[in-house]
């Protein structure tokens, strides 16, 4: 017959085995988990959260935007007959140039202000126009009140003329050729970097005109390129987008 302090050794060797056992399942089922997680996160999240070569790619892009005919479509008050829609946002700016005042009518282009908040949280944008700062830099403003989006301003006098047109050499905005893109609706501003252009239609008056929105998803993946050149290179230059 067994004795009692047999009995009670006896229970405290199942106790203590229990509880390792269930020490033991509680980390296999912890170190399961944790590799369950790991192979169910995304590739692109996981590209930018841990590998700092991406992260490094994506916060130092820079981009150049064109303005006229780009963003916005401004007419000179009195000049032409205005039949732009009413649905389309617009403001009215006064010029001051040889002591004469002007007066245009800037309108945007549809979906511009969700546009540039998107963009502003993915790349340093710049605006580089060859209109005269007297005119653009009150647009400016008013595309930017709070002056949150817009990181440089580049106007007339930062082109270079050549056989009548205004070229723009975005090496001033960005030196790194790898890390800037200019989207421009003239062929002409972007001769200097043609690899670097992404062009878009020029825009008058249409309400419905959706290029902009539609440039979202390419910008969107140029931020994680090693050299946006890589990508633009490769487009149609008949294909506008
Ligand atoms: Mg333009």
């Amino acid at each position: 017959m067994p004795s009692l302090s047999n009995n009670t050794s006896n229970s405290r060797q199942a106790f203590l085995f229990q509880q390792l056992y269930e020490i033991f399942q509680f980390i296999y089922k912890y170190v399961q988990s944790m590799l369950f997680i790991k192979q169910q996160t995304p590739v692109a999240k996981a590209a930018t959260m841990h590998n700092p070569i991406a992260l490094q790619y994506y916060k130092g892009k820079t981009l150049v935007l064109d303005l006229d005919e780009t963003l916005v479509h401004s007419v000179r008050l009195g000049t032409t007959e205005n039949n732009i829609s009413p649905s389309i946002k617009k403001t009215t700016i006064e010029v001051t140039s040889d002591k004469q005042s002007i007066l245009y009518e800037v309108y945007k282009r549809p979906h511009v202000d969700f546009f540039l908040s998107t963009i502003s949280k993915w790349y340093r944008v710049v605006i580089f126009t060859a209109s005269m700062s007297e005119y653009a830099d009150p647009v400016i403003d008013w595309l930017d009140q709070d002056q949150t989006v817009i990181s440089q301003r580049y106007f007339r006098q930062s082109c270079l003329l050549r056989n009548g047109n205004f070229l723009k050499d975005i090496t001033i905005a960005e030196s790194d050729l790898s890390k800037v893109c200019l989207i421009d609706n003239s062929p002409a501003a972007y001769e200097l970097c043609q690899d670097n252009a992404i062009p878009l239609p020029t825009w008058i008056s249409n309400p419905k005109d959706d290029c902009l929105l539609d440039l979202l998803p390419l910008l969107d993946a140029l931020r994680f390129t090693a050299d946006v050149r890589s990508i633009l290179s490769l487009r149609d230059s008949d294909h506008v987008c």
